[in-house]
């Protein structure tokens, strides 16, 4: 069933999970992202970047997702990661897709503010949630980004814009960065928690690679039920298909179709254990009936 993002991050948000956000990068993760979903019985948002839309295109990934995701029992939507750029956020509103992260962190906050209002106006018309991010999260991902901070706000100033804009969901800077990290991060669960006692809206954590299980456990007991996963899948990807090269090299048969099953079993694998480990499993049915189907 195609859900809407904000609603599965909501009945997160009730039932003190957090709804995987999972990075596909074409037909074959967003299947093995689904079957995932769908073996755990759990929700599941299915997240495109930008240079991902760039290099399949907005019709194909809206059928193709429609496809995968449609009759399945689980809820599912499609959510256009860190955009900036509003010619791309008007494509995918168009195309009816679930929602968009509009990415107004390199503005100054006047203009961040403005351009929120009028993409959450466009976005609201059709039906499209909107995250917000006015603050830069550090880290650089599918070209978009910066490694240094150039926004941050208090706590206050972020739930006030996003009253005044009336956006979805959040994604404020919570001391992770995107990518894999070189040294441990400075992590800000408290910041969660005093977001979350001035909002109700789903707060969203990006750069989740590389942190623990207690990690996870105490942002989605703070208050994140929306988590980002990209790089861990892409390294799952890339290391079944080095895998799968290299058994083709010793044996001599270079057989693609071998490789695809590899892939979307490691993808498949990778995503069950991030739904297992941020309590979505089995919420499936929970989440469905109390979300519309759009
Ligand atoms: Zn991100």
């Amino acid at each position: 069933m195609i859900a809407s993002t904000a609603q599965l991050a909501q009945h997160g948000r009730a039932h003190g999970y957090a709804v995987a956000a999972v990075n596909i990068l074409d037909d074959l993760s967003l299947r093995a992202a689904v079957d995932a979903a769908v073996e755990r019985s759990s929700p599941l948002i299915v997240q495109v970047s930008v240079k991902t839309v760039r290099s399949i295109g907005v019709e194909l990934l809206t059928t193709m997702f429609r496809l995968a995701a449609r009759d399945v029992p689980v809820p599912v939507s499609l959510h256009l990661d860190h955009c900036p750029d509003r010619a791309v956020i008007s494509a995918v509103v168009a195309a009816g897709w679930s929602s968009v992260l509009f990415d107004a962190s390199d503005r100054d906050l006047d203009q961040a503010e403005r351009e929120t209002a009028e993409v959450v106006l466009e976005s609201h018309a059709a039906g499209c949630d909107v995250e917000s991010e006015i603050e830069n999260i550090v880290g650089v991902e599918d070209d978009i980004g910066s490694d240094e901070s150039v926004h941050a706000y208090p706590v206050q100033t972020l739930a006030d814009v996003a009253a005044r804009t009336g956006v979805d969901l959040l994604a404020p800077q919570l001391g992770t960065a995107h990518g894999l990290y070189t040294s441990a991060p400075v992590l800000l669960p408290e910041r969660v928690r005093e977001l979350a006692a001035l909002t109700d809206l789903p707060i969203v954590l990006h750069g989740g690679t590389g942190l623990t299980d207690a990690d996870f456990r105490e942002f989605i007991e703070a208050g994140v039920s929306k988590i980002n996963i990209s790089t861990g899948l892409k390294v799952a990807y890339m290391r079944a298909a080095q895998a799968a090269t290299a058994v083709a090299e010793e044996t001599g048969r270079w057989d693609p179709p071998t490789m695809f099953r590899d892939i979307h079993a490691a993808v498949q694998a990778e995503v069950a254990g991030r739904l297992d480990m941020f309590g979505s499993s089995g919420q499936a049915e929970s989440a469905m009936a109390t979300t519309a189907a759009r």
